[in-house]
């Protein structure tokens, strides 16, 4: 199967070793389970990566966008992560976890003043700047709390990680961030350094997701490190953090590739130190944001079948008691998801269908063109590889309640998030 975390017990489908009707019977369909086992090795094994094969000061963020609930927050302060946060929701949800801010990047296109006040007041370890109204409205802050405030400067490397092709691709008009190419950035910082009450840490960028190979990695942090060298010889400003974002891929059905993280990031490590010592200048601390390849493949989602209609000569559906409110990803972007029929786990794979979710909504599909034993109503449906950007982008839309999240560790389960009532989908009318 795809994941060892996955084996069949008395003819279906576990995980971690518990039965799926033992999950459903428990907690209830719709249900993300979270490898919790997995998730802390994955952490742990970026963390050792970039200590070893960049530098001991290099460290690791967990892109929290990808998974955002206060449990998961703690997790990351266990093991020693740092965390991206894209919203003062998601800084509130890590204050809520105890997490403590100081190793926290706040990121986004759009801080508001509010974002920005509220960060500060609550002593967040560094703004990933996007663009110079939100440097000035932090350096006024800042300046009237009497404090100095680290940040980073978004910056576009103008490269498509997928071709690796640069500059001329769409990149570098990207909403995020001020273009190298353009000259804009290295006029930024000119700009930056002179505010009395933020210190120019750092660069950041994120090139995309879903990246297999390291050559796009080391391809944008050659672009920074020169962009780093250029800022140097120009104002004589040496820079200490060079955050190159996330993106690494997931395996999310048989023909996606393996990765082996610690390889890919040691190839990383090398080419930087090379281009670095190439450029004469000092190798900065290394800060990588992975979100998807810390969470994806450790979640996996399950559901009841509800109808099985077959229209003669088109196509076969399958209904399930979720759809695009817990995973909105293959209506958004068509993404490919391995789907199996739990209780029919051992029959063959003879039947073809769509997996069609509840609401009233065409387009509220989970994958077409599935091969799976034909369920009947009641047949457990489980979707793997669900960890990542399934519940951070789950709605209400129809007013279905969002599932729960239930954590394996150490063969024990409990829930880390309880399903939604219906008191809850009114709580906020007034
Ligand atoms: C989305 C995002 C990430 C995480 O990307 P993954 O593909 O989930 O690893 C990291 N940094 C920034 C700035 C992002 O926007």
């Amino acid at each position: 199967m795809l994941f060892d975390n996955l084996s069949i017990i008395d003819g279906e489908l576990a995980f971690k070793n518990k039965k799926a009707t033992y999950l459903t019977t428990k907690y209830g369909t719709p249900l993300m389970a979270l490898d919790i086992d997995k998730i802390r090795g994955r952490m742990r094994e970026y963390l050792s990566a970039v200590k070893t094969y960049i530098s001991e000061g290099s460290s690791v963020s967990f892109a929290s966008k990808a998974l955002c609930f206060t449990g998961i927050y703690r997790i990351c302060s266990e093991e020693g992560m740092g965390i991206d946060t894209v919203s003062s929701g998601e800084i509130y949800t890590a204050l809520n976890a105890g997490f403590d801010v100081d190793k926290a990047f706040f990121h986004g296109n759009n801080k508001t003043d509010a974002d920005i006040e509220y960060a500060i007041d609550n002593k967040i370890g560094y703004f990933v700047a996007d663009n110079i109204e939100e440097v000035e409205k932090i350096d006024a802050y800042a300046f009237s709390k009497g404090v100095k405030q680290k940040i980073l400067l978004r910056i576009t490397p103008g490269i498509d990680p997928h071709t690796h092709s640069a500059i001329n691709t769409g990149k570098v008009d990207s909403k995020f961030g001020t273009p190298i190419e353009t000259g804009q950035a290295i006029e930024l910082v000119g700009k930056v350094l002179s505010y009395k009450n933020v210190t120019l840490c750092g660069f950041h960028s994120h090139i995309g997701s879903q990246i297999f190979e390291s050559s796009p990695f080391i391809f944008a942090g050659e672009i920074m490190l020169n962009f780093i060298k250029a800022v140097k010889d120009t104002f004589n400003y040496e820079v200490k953090l060079l955050n190159l974002g996330g993106g690494f891929g997931v395996k999310y059905v048989e023909t996606d590739p393996e990765i082996d993280y610690t390889k890919r990031i040691k190839e990383l490590g090398d080419n930087l130190k090379r281009i670095a010592t190439g450029l004469k200048i000092n190798l900065p601390d290394v800060i990588l944001e992975p979100g998807r390849s810390i969470v994806a493949d450790s979640g996996i989602t399950l559901y009841t079948a509800g109808s099985v209609k077959e229209i003669k000569g088109y196509k076969n559906y399958v209904s399930i008691d979720g759809g695009m409110t817990d995973n909105p990803r293959y209506a958004l972007y068509q993404s490919a998801y391995t789907v199996l029929n739990a209780t029919k786990i051992e029959k063959p794979c003879d039947y073809v269908c769509t997996i069609a979710g509840r609401c009233c909504e065409s387009g509220d599909l989970i994958q077409e063109n599935v091969k799976m034993p034909k369920p009947t109503r009641g047949d457990i449906i489980a979707v793997l590889c669900t960890g990542a950007y399934n519940y951070a982008m789950a709605s209400n839309y129809n007013k279905i309640p969002r599932p729960p999240i239930v954590g394996i560790e150490n063969g024990e389960d409990k829930l880390l998030v309880r399903r939604e009532t219906y008191a809850d989908l009114v709580s906020l009318d007034v």
